[in-house]
């Protein structure tokens, strides 16, 4: 028995692939971001910027526009999604960082 495809169900197919493929992209980045190495706040690039593990740490005298409400995870370079441990970050390529951690190039994700 040979059935016909028709072209409704071609477009079906398509959009189903279609949806598919970003949230496969998702997982996929997520996936990555987990088995990114750690940060060492002694790389010359994250001390040059004041990176930190944990943002209770900074020295707000020498930092005086860090507030405590900083963090990597409500920053706009972190790559994880909200609640995850760590996460990439667009400022130090091929790394994780802590959700808690800080750096000066801290900027807060739009709302
Ligand atoms: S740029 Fe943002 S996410 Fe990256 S280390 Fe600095 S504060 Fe954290």
């Amino acid at each position: 028995m040979q059935e016909k495809i028709s072209r409704r169900m071609l477009f079906k197919a398509g959009l189903l692939a279609g949806a598919a493929i970003p949230a496969l992209g998702v997982i996929y980045n997520s996936a990555l971001a987990a088995d990114l190495p750690a940060l060492d706040p002694a790389d010359p690039t994250a001390k040059a910027l004041g990176f930190v593990t944990d943002t209770t740490k900074v020295d707000d005298a020498t930092n005086p526009t860090h507030k405590a409400t900083q963090k990597c995870g409500v920053c706009a370079q972190f790559q994880g999604k909200p609640g995850d441990a760590r996460g990439g970050c667009n400022i130090f390529a091929g790394k994780s960082v802590p959700q808690g951690g800080w750096c000066k190039v801290f900027a807060a994700k739009p709302a």
